[in-house]
């Protein structure tokens, strides 16, 4: 079972994997086709950046500069339900798994089975394996009820069943909690947030904590910022005007196609790798229609977002 999934992970399909927190809906994070499958499974509304899961240290340091104390929370909580959001360390791997932005959120996970497909060097984004809005699933059954098409690891119960805690951190490398989580991490004055799993208490403010001092705890998502292009953004552009970069989709002619043979899939994954590409530029660009379903709602939330700077 799990051989046939890391035969069609490798292939740029996707999978249902069971993690210690949930069942995630995994595609091969560095494949922008796989990973836009997860979005069009998914029916996700807008790109938010994703979870990339690797096997060990060793392998996010392929992927992530880690600053000192972001090494030390890797080698402290990992294998487990942390994740630590660092700079990218090549700004064009996983252009849709990251949504454009030059940082990644990667974490180890503990679960066997995917710790086993991990192993084979996959690097997975993998999301909660449910239709946008619905449960979250803890179960393989869950899985099959959402998603009857695809192919599904059974793992049993989800031990935790709640999703992992994000962190990040700022320029003194003070640690941020961008996302509490099943991992507790104490604020400065010792009181626990988050309090699930007293087992896993994520301890970093007392004596010789390397930066109790300082760390800061924001509401989730709070510094999370989108990646927009800093040249404006025409949508729903016929036609280019003559200093505009224009991004087409479909047979057109046009200076980047997001996908000639119309394809949404194509487009989703192409979108952040062709926006870079037409911003490098520097002139105002223009991007044509793009159909309102399916993927292609979210890729119209992304430049309409861009458009209103
Ligand atoms: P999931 O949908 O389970 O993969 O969760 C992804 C979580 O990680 C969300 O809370 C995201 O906002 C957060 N996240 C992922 N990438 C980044 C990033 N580069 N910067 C900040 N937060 C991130
Ligand atoms: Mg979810």
């Amino acid at each position: 079972m799990i051989e046939k999934a890391i035969e069609l992970l490798k292939a740029g399909e996707i999978v249902a994997l069971p993690t210690e927190t949930v069942y995630g809906l995994a595609g091969d994070a560095g494949n922008d086709t796989a990973v836009a499958k997860i979005y069009a499974a998914k029916g996700r509304p807008s790109f938010n950046p994703l979870i990339v899961h690797v096997y060990d240290f060793a392998a996010a340091e392929k992927i992530g500069v880690f600053s000192k104390a972001a090494k030390k929370f890797a080698k402290k909580y990992w294998p487990g339900p942390l994740t630590i959001v660092v700079p990218k360390r090549d700004k064009k791997f996983a252009a849709l798994a990251t949504a454009g932005l030059d940082t990644i959120a990667i974490r180890v996970p503990a679960h066997p089975i995917m710790r086993e497909v991990l192993k084979s060097g996959l690097m997975l984004a993998a999301p909660s394996a449910n239709i946008s809005g619905k449960l979250t699933p803890t179960e393989a059954k869950h899985v099959a009820e959402n998603f009857p098409h695809i192919y599904i690891v059974e793992g049993g119960k989800c031990e935790v069943g709640l999703e992992s805690t994000v962190i990040t951190f700022d320029e003194h490398d003070n640690v941020i909690v961008l996302r509490e989580g099943v991992l507790q991490i104490e604020d400065v004055r010792g009181r626990s947030r988050a309090s699930h799993q007293p087992a896993e208490r994520c301890s970093i403010g007392g004596p010789g904590g390397p930066h109790g001092e300082h760390k800061k705890i924001i509401s989730p998502g709070q510094l999370l910022k989108h990646y927009a292009p800093k040249n404006p953004i025409r949508i729903n552009a016929d036609s280019p005007q003559p200093n505009e970069t224009f991004i087409g989709f479909g047979n057109m002619k046009c200076d980047f196609n997001l996908s000639e043979r119309g394809s949404l899939i194509e487009a989703a994954a192409n979108l952040f790798s062709m926006l870079h590409a037409a911003d490098a530029l520097n002139k105002p660009i223009a991007v044509a229609p793009i159909p309102n379903e399916e993927v292609g709602a979210a890729i119209n939330d992304r430049l309409t977002r861009s458009s209103h700077k």
